[in-house]
């Protein structure tokens, strides 16, 4: 190795490290004058190379204050979820090892670190320990790859082969999902030919959560998507109840849980996700509370053949084997070595640090709400998880507070529409978020809110 590849490495290190510690100094959300300098990035295709010291330098002084601080201790907005240490460690170890983790051939570490870790990840979520499992970019090709499986198990009990002749004169296939399904299932099930439109949508109650006594009568082809964690909410499906009904009629249940899934990983909620493993697929993030970085999702599929056969390549020139080959169960042939990530996070905080996560990311939400109430302000949901949904008043009164949270940087929160009504969303899902954070942030949401005025 040269120097000077190790003083570049160094140097990255200086910066990140600089970048986190200073973080608190930024708001979370970068200045205008920062957003206004990324117009140094407009130039010209260079003729000539650049040493990598200043392509690195331009990234960090143009870049770095340009980033929202997401995965900083107060970011609120979306469920975006932080990196916790060992996962970024891992994360540019993994980079400096540029494996492809399609192939076990080509990369021996990235296919053994999903095994491990998909291993830990059925335990954990307490899902059947044989399911297959695939390392996918996040909760929407989580939830396109298990309802892949989907559409090829329940087509070839009914004895088509979607995968040779497609959709084209094939048996129909009734989908059924809640009417607060998140948006990407629907860009899911349109990807895979089923249509967004043609579901039958299954009335919810006022948490979000489908209704079982609604479920239509189900026959023939069938797949019921769930939900395990409204965005809004943090409602859940009874997924058990679901699930019984749909089995009865010989349908496939499919869950979303792209954040809710994870509350499986303390036993205090164990009420909230009653059910979910008896369910057929079950998709879900690594970025989101897990504390990876972007991006990782994660789908299992119980019946590992149905994956198989879902995603199988036409012709096989890759090497067979029977140990798992981790292209066999993503859409992708060659993608990154996310299961490095996914295993470093497990492995540095074990099953106690990931409960210990999701129990003070729970606490801290009740936290919020309690002091938002207390204030006078209105709770739109049953804080059940991580998940607060506020409003300070009618939609500009909304709007106006949230611009204020926004531009104050102490933290940053979204805008929301739930159940018709204009709200304020607070997600909490950070592993790097303290109580003194919460206390902090609250004050500064009251402070501002007081501020603006009614019009
Ligand atoms: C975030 C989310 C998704 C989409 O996940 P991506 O990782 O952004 O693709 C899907 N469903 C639910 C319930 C979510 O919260």
């Amino acid at each position: 190795m040269t120097d000077s590849i190790r003083d570049l490495l160094h140097s990255v290190a200086d910066r990140a490290a600089t970048y986190l510690e200073t973080q608190d100094e930024r708001g979370v959300a970068p200045s205008e004058a920062a957003i206004q300098r990324l117009s140094e990035l407009d130039e010209a295709l260079p003729d000539a190379p650049t040493a990598p010291e200043k392509v690195l330098a331009m990234l960090d002084e143009i870049g770095s204050p340009a980033t929202v601080t997401t995965s900083g201790r107060r970011f609120f907005g979306f469920v975006i979820g932080g990196s916790v240490p060992a996962a970024l460690a891992a994360n540019w170890m993994a980079g400096v090892w540029d494996q492809n983790a399609g192939l076990r051939v080509a990369s021996p570490i990235a296919a053994k670190t999903e095994d491990v870790a998909l291993a830990w990840l059925l335990d954990l979520l307490k899902l059947p320990s044989t399911a297959a499992g695939a390392f996918v970019t996040g909760a929407t090709m989580a939830n396109f790859t298990a309802l892949a499986a989907a559409r090829h198990a329940v087509l070839s009990k009914a004895g088509w082969d979607v995968e040779s002749d497609g959709l084209f004169g094939a048996p129909n296939i009734h989908v059924v999902v809640g009417e607060e399904a998140h948006p990407t299932l629907f860009r899911s099930l349109s990807l895979l030919g089923l249509g967004h439109q043609r579901v039958t949508k299954v009335a919810v109650d006022e948490q979000g959560r489908m209704r079982a006594d609604a479920l239509p009568k189900l026959s023939g082809p069938t797949i019921v998507c769930t939900q395990a964690g409204n965005v809004n909410s943090g409602g859940f499906d009874p997924i058990g109840e679901i699930v019984q009904k749909a089995h009865e009629a010989g349908a496939w249940v499919h869950v979303d849980g792209a954040f809710g899934l994870w509350a499986s990983a303390t036993p205090n909620r164990a009420h909230l996700t009653k059910g979910v493993g008896e369910a057929d697929s079950w998709a879900t993030d690594a970025h989101k509370w897990l504390n990876v970085p972007y991006d990782s999702g994660l789908a299992f599929v119980r019946d590992p053949e149905a994956l198989r056969a879902a995603l199988r390549l036409t012709a096989a020139y890759l090497p067979q084997s029977d140990i798992r080959e981790p292209s066999q169960f993503t859409p992708e042939l060659s993608r990154r070595a996310r299961g490095v990530e996914v295993w470093a996070a497990l492995r540095s905080m074990g099953r106690s640090g990931m409960a210990d996560l999701i129990e003070r990311n729970c606490r801290y939400a009740t936290r919020f709400a309690d002091g938002l109430q207390a204030a006078g302000y209105t709770i739109l949901n049953a804080v059940v998880l991580n998940q607060v949904v506020v409003t300070f008043g009618d939609a500009e009164m909304n709007k106006r507070v949230i611009a204020g949270i926004q531009e104050d940087g102490t933290c940053w929160c979204g805008p929301t529409v739930w159940r018709g009504q204009s709200a304020m969303r607070i997600s909490v899902s950070s592993w790097a978020t303290t109580e003194a954070d919460v206390e902090q942030s609250l004050a500064a949401i009251l402070r501002v809110a007081a501020g603006v005025k009614v019009h």
